[in-house]
């Protein structure tokens, strides 16, 4: 076995795909030290600059004086602390619903609902661009995994009209994590009725970002339905760690009773679900951080405008600057790297072939005089590369 893993380890650094880890010291913040150098960085999720908000801090500080750190056994044994009931309540309110069930990752809720919801009868039917997440959590439910080309509903609907599974899920991230594009909710959800499917919105990139006061995709689009499975990341916008899942009462109380990754494991700290409380708070009392955001946006939108490389069609914090060729877009990030600013690339297999970009993502706690450097570097950068 360690031949083979040798092996192919030796594959993957010839095809110059070797990844390596930099390490972070500090806070996750705009300005921020990776391996000892000093960055400006657009790479994070933090896309509105909560990780570092004082009153998330110290709300977590004073949970953790009262409560302690760990939470000690699973949800269904005694881990379920008030806190997390406080915060699955204060965040299903804050995209219309009454109740919400709290996983430790995104990653794992998924896992759980899919998992939980279909079997071999059923069928999943998925955007080919979907979070790698979401097509694991197909082949782990055994149902049968269906992908179509990126968003294009034409397909989705064949696939539809011919299936004989017992149960439809359709699931599709709610904006795409590599190109920052947004699914088109309300086709989705007609044709969701039409063939009697649900859908699963992943709104790990559209939660505190999306709709009014960041209330996520929902609310973007102003819909609401019972065939809808809302899942939202909590260690993006929100600041944090973690995810939580909302949708029809029947679905929830099913998903407590049997997603595996919700019963079999341990209750994240109460403290981060004090810090998720104060997230809603700040997302409602601070408006400005999200509607800065929307203005960067439009910023970097507006001013980056380059020859060689263009800016994907994205209206989300996830603005992705197309290279194709993956050499070179890791060139160029290293030709970033160099004057102080870091963008990684991010190159197949996370994205199809020559498709290589950079993913820029922007954040409120950016400034718009930073988004200026960024846009002055890849001029430079393009003047010296392309
Ligand atoms: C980040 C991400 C996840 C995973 O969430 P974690 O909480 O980081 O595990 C799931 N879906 C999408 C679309 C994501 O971008």
């Amino acid at each position: 076995m360690l031949k083979q893993l040798q092996a192919e380890l030796a594959q993957r650094a010839k095809s110059g795909l070797m990844r390596q880890r930099r390490v972070l010291s500090g806070a996750q913040q705009p300005e921020i030290d990776l391996d000892g150098q000093a960055l400006l960085a657009f790479a994070s999720n933090d896309y509105l600059g909560l990780a570092h908000h004082p009153q998330l801090i110290q709300a977590t500080q004073q949970a953790l004086g009262q409560v302690g750190v760990g939470a000690g056994a699973s949800h269904l044994i005694n881990g379920h602390h008030a806190l997390h009931e406080q915060a699955e309540k204060t965040l299903a309110a804050f995209v219309g619903y009454p109740n919400g069930l709290l996983f430790s990752t995104g990653y794992m809720a998924n896992l759980g609902i899919v998992s939980a919801l279909l079997g071999r009868e059923d069928a999943l039917f998925a955007d080919k661009l979907n979070h790698a997440c979401l097509n694991d959590a197909a082949i782990l439910s055994r149902a049968s995994f269906q992908r179509y080309a990126h968003q294009d509903l034409a397909a989705l609907e064949r696939l539809l009209a011919n299936s004989h599974a017992r149960r439809k899920l359709v699931a599709v991230d709610a904006v795409f994590s590599m190109d920052g594009d947004i699914a088109d909710v309300p086709r989705l959800l007609a044709l969701c009725e039409q063939y009697d499917a649900y859908l699963l919105l992943d709104d790990a990139h559209g939660f505190g970002v999306l709709g009014q006061q960041g209330r996520g995709i929902l609310s973007h689009f102003s819909v609401s339905s019972e065939r809808i499975i809302y899942m939202a990341t909590l260690g993006k916008a929100a600041g944090v760690a973690g995810a939580f899942v909302a949708a029809t009462p029947v679905i929830m109380e099913y998903l407590m009773q049997f997603a595996r990754t919700y019963v079999y494991t341990t209750a994240t700290p109460p403290a981060l679900a004090a810090a998720l409380i104060q997230s809603v708070a700040v997302m409602q009392q601070e408006p400005q951080r999200q509607q800065h955001l929307i203005d960067l946006i439009a910023y970097l939108k507006q001013h980056c405008v380059l020859q060689h490389w263009h800016l994907m069609p994205s209206d989300t914090a996830i603005q992705p600057l197309w290279v194709g060729d993956a050499e070179m877009a890791v060139r160029l990030s290293l030709k970033l790297m160099q004057a102080g600013i870091y963008v990684p690339a991010i190159r197949p297999p996370t994205v199809p072939q020559n498709s290589a970009r950079l993913r820029i993502s922007l954040s409120a706690a950016h400034t718009q005089a930073q988004v200026q450097q960024l846009i002055a570097a890849l001029h430079q950068a393009e003047s010296e590369l392309a």
